[in-house]
């Protein structure tokens, strides 16, 4: 039987970002110097495969401190966590590694910052994702309130409208962040931020090339997990673009094959961290069932790399 044709557009940059490959490569690297196993605070990185090879390779996962041993290294997660996290691992005298992502530390700082000067923080992000936890826990309850929509920016209730700054979770959406900020400078005429906002450059890119690609496709799979912000993002962004179907599919098993009966085009695209071997598995996947010709769409060239902590730097 013949296969329909199917033009397949491949989104660059897509996947891992330098954030998430140092975050893996801290988990391995712990792995090696201190032999199995490092617990690891929260998912490493919000993704199932990359969880599961690192749990063959000795780490074991966990969701709060009190479940790790005194007498064993723990990891935190790339997304970052509130300051009690360490202080409490230091109160223990464990080792611990902080694999949150420089960019997620760059907002802390910033906060901090803004705090130091007498601001309350407004931070822009979703209620209860791990970074957004992370952020508000850098300083004290009631230093930084949420914002998730331009709606809450009306009612939220400040101590002082002169001093207030804002920061935002890295990997939000582009456009309603915009629509967010705006709303906050126009009720808070003095309120300071970042000169753009916090979304970090791998959010930004990967948006990007979606939109680019957005009105040639009759369809966009993107690759990454339900709990990833910025996979998610990446589907709203497509179905906002003119883009008719977006998926969100952790493997080629998820897609959902009657919605792409019929279609002519198909954009791919991966979250932050989504490794590119799902991505060539949901490829392979299309090839068995289209005759597929494949064309990149790129939009910005990334060569952002992270060192690891100077711990794992240093021998044993
Ligand atoms: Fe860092 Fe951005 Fe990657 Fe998050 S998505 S780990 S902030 S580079």
């Amino acid at each position: 039987m013949t296969k329909p044709p199917l033009t397949l557009y491949l989104a660059a940059p897509r996947g891992f970002c330098a954030g998430v490959d140092r975050a893996i490569k801290i988990v391995e690297m712990a792995i090696q110097k201190w032999g199995a196993p490092v617990y690891v605070r929260h998912e490493i990185v919000h993704n199932k495969f990359v969880v599961d090879s690192l749990k063959e390779q000795g780490a074991v996962f966990v969701e709060e401190l009190d479940e790790c041993p005194d007498d064993r290294p723990v990891i935190f997660s790339a997304h970052g966590v509130a300051k009690s996290v360490p202080e409490a691992a230091e109160a223990r005298q464990m080792i611990y590694v902080d694999a949150t992502c420089p960019l997620v530390s760059k907002v802390h700082i910033e906060a901090e910052r803004h705090s130091e000067n007498g601001l309350q923080i407004i931070m822009i992000g979703h209620a209860g994702h791990p970074e957004t936890i992370g952020t508000m826990g850098q300083l004290p309850e009631g230093e930084v309130l949420l914002v998730e929509t331009v709606a809450d920016v009306a009612t939220v209730d400040v101590r002082d409208p002169e001093k207030l700054a804002f920061v935002t979770q890295t990997t939000l959406s582009i456009d309603d962040t915009k629509d967010i900020v705006a709303a906050l400078q126009a009720r808070f005429l003095a309120i300071q931020g970042p000169h753009k906002e916090d979304i970090c450059y791998a959010t930004t890119n990967r948006q990007e090339a979606v939109k680019a690609m957005a009105p040639k496709i009759d369809a966009l799979l993107v690759v990454g997990a339900p709990n990833s912000s910025n996979s998610r993002r990446l589907v709203e962004v497509g179905a906002r673009n003119g883009c008719k179907y977006a998926q969100l599919v952790q493997r080629a098993t998820d897609i959902d094959w009657r919605a792409l009966e019929g279609i002519k085009s198909i954009g791919i695209t991966a979250g932050a961290s989504a490794p590119e071997v799902l991505v060539d598995e949901v490829i392979a996947a299309l090839c068995d069932r289209f005759d597929v010709t494949v064309a990149e769409v790129e939009t910005a060239k990334e060569n952002v790399e992270f060192k690891v902590p100077r711990v794992l730097r240093e021998p044993a």
